[in-house]
């Protein structure tokens, strides 16, 4: 494929290509241009020459273009879900459910960018009007991870769009084919350089962005230690940063939780995407007298799960993103075992010819020393930990660098208003892991991160803020010279 710059399908300046393959088949999918620095200040310049009308475009109109890409996607559904399947690896219905809140997300953002551009605060004198105003900051880099290529971008490009910036994408180098049809299919109506993609490397296209003079924000998801790279390429020039890092999300199973619904609830939240979520659970603590029938239900409700393309209709669990990210967790799993940790079942490369697969795996005997508890393993792991009082079990959850969010299974209003209270997360589920909802705010505490996506602080991050006082007689003041 080519990229989309200025409302053209271009090579890049080098005509340098890469390619882009299936995890599940480690075949070649397609090629896309290798994008460099010059080609990102190409899509720069674009987006800067766009902006000013598309500013002045107005609130409404903006809100039926974005509605109508939407609409287009729901068109290409299938045709994104598979093309997405293909590229990232994940189950297809893990990715019909990613190009669902995708747009979604977008027409949730159509309808908010119209509603309000400010408030109106009482004025310090009679006669005056005080206007608190939103305006776009202009160009807005928006750089994504491979694990929700579309639904992170969207998170994004759809506030941006609808506060009025214009848009420089870079896709992640390893899924940015459904990143260029969702922009074919869907966002070929809105006017050139508005919406632009830039294929190639974070190293290269990405970081032009980060630091290039002319795009005011960033809107980064991915590592921690690319977006403190990025934090400190940007001091200088006060740029905007939203930055959705990384996680070690914990998992509390409370004394009183249901033992089947909570085995059900864990395994998808440690395993969805196989384990390759921002969010997934990472370490999970259970009650001391309830481990040993707890840990022996998940491991044999987790030894269960099918391995497989995710194309494939009876794939629960699809392969690793790759080889080196598997090599990772393989190195987190025997961390653990060699410091005393047990595994009940997976933390195997399955006998299969090709593709980045692992059997997901359930540890016990596992404690904070351990590089699985402390480190983002981003892979298919489970490891159980006991605890005795609900306070450890709030320590426990807390003790970490990261802050992304926390998931607790239980009925007791006490207990689930004391972990709310009490753990340091951007989100918290209870009871029902990993659910996002357009109108509330995602992001990170500690090291997880800058800023929020989604709701109205999905769109304010995009807007900067103008105070105007007017003094509509404009008589002299009492206050001026002479004292
Ligand atoms: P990553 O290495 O940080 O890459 C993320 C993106 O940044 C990619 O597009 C990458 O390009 C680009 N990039 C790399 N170096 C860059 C630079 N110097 N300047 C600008 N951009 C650069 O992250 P990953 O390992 O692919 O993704 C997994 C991580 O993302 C995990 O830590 C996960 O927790 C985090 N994540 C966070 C959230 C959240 O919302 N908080 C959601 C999902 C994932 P290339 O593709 O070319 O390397
Ligand atoms: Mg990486």
């Amino acid at each position: 494929m080519k990229m989309w710059i200025d409302g053209q399908w271009v090579d890049s300046v080098s005509g340098g290509v890469m390619p882009v393959t299936n995890p599940a088949t480690q075949e070649v999918l397609d090629t896309v241009p290798a994008g460099t620095p010059e080609d990102a200040a190409r899509a720069v310049a674009a987006a800067r020459a766009a902006y000013p009308a598309w500013r002045r475009v107005s609130a409404v109109e903006r809100a039926h273009m974005l509605h109508a890409a939407a609409a287009k996607m729901r068109d290409r559904f299938d045709d994104l879900a598979r093309l997405l399947t293909l590229e990232e690896g994940k189950p297809l219905p893990e990715n019909e459910e990613e190009i669902d809140w995708s747009l979604n997300t977008i027409d949730y953002y159509a309808e908010l960018g119209r509603h309000v551009r400010g408030r109106v605060p009482p004025s310090p004198g009679e006669g005056q009007l005080s206007l608190v105003l939103k305006e776009p900051y202009g160009v807005a880099g928006c750089i994504v991870p491979w694990n929700y290529p579309i639904l992170l971008l969207v998170w994004k490009i759809a506030p941006a769009l609808a506060a009025g910036n214009t848009v420089v994408i870079n896709p992640a180098s390893l899924t940015p084919l459904t990143t260029l049809r969702m922009v074919e299919w869907a966002f070929d109506h809105f006017p050139p350089g508005v919406v632009n993609v830039v294929t190639g490397s974070g190293s290269a296209v990405g970081d032009t962005l980060v630091r290039h003079p002319d795009v005011p924000v960033i809107a980064f998801t991915g590592s921690t230690a690319v977006g403190q790279h990025i934090a400190r390429a940007t001091a200088g020039q006060m740029k905007h940063l939203h930055l959705e890092l990384g996680g070690k999300d914990p998992f509390v199973i409370a004394d009183d939780a249901p033992l089947d619904a909570a085995v059900e609830a864990l395994a998808y939240a440690a395993l969805i995407n196989t384990g390759q979520v921002c969010t997934s659970t990472e370490r999970v603590y259970v009650p001391r007298a309830m481990l040993p029938q707890f840990s022996e239900a998940l491991a044999e409700r987790v030894a269960r799960l099918r391995l497989g393309p995710g194309i494939e209709p009876t794939t629960d669990v699809g392969p690793m993103i790759g080889a080196a990210d598997r090599a990772k967790v393989i190195e987190h799993i025997a961390d653990a075992v060699s410091k005393g940790a047990r595994v009940l079942t997976g933390g195997q490369i399955p006998d299969v010819e090709k593709g980045f697969f692992l059997e997901p795996a359930v540890l016990v005997g596992v404690d904070h020393t351990m590089r699985i508890m402390r480190e983002e393993t981003f892979g298919p792991t489970i490891p159980l930990m006991a605890y005795d009082t609900f306070d450890e079990a709030i320590a426990l959850a807390n003790d970490t660098e990261y802050g992304l969010g926390a998931c607790l299974y239980s009925h007791d209003a006490r207990k689930v208003r004391r972990f709310y209270e009490e753990v340091q997360a951007g989100t918290i589920w209870i009871n029902d892991p990993l659910t996002d909802n357009y109108a509330g705010p995602f992001g990170g505490m500690k090291m997880s991160g800058i800023g929020r996506e989604l709701g109205i602080e999905g769109l304010e991050a995009f807007w900067q803020t103008k105070h105007v006082h007017w003094d509509i007689e404009g008589g002299v003041k009492e206050w001026w010279y002479p004292y």
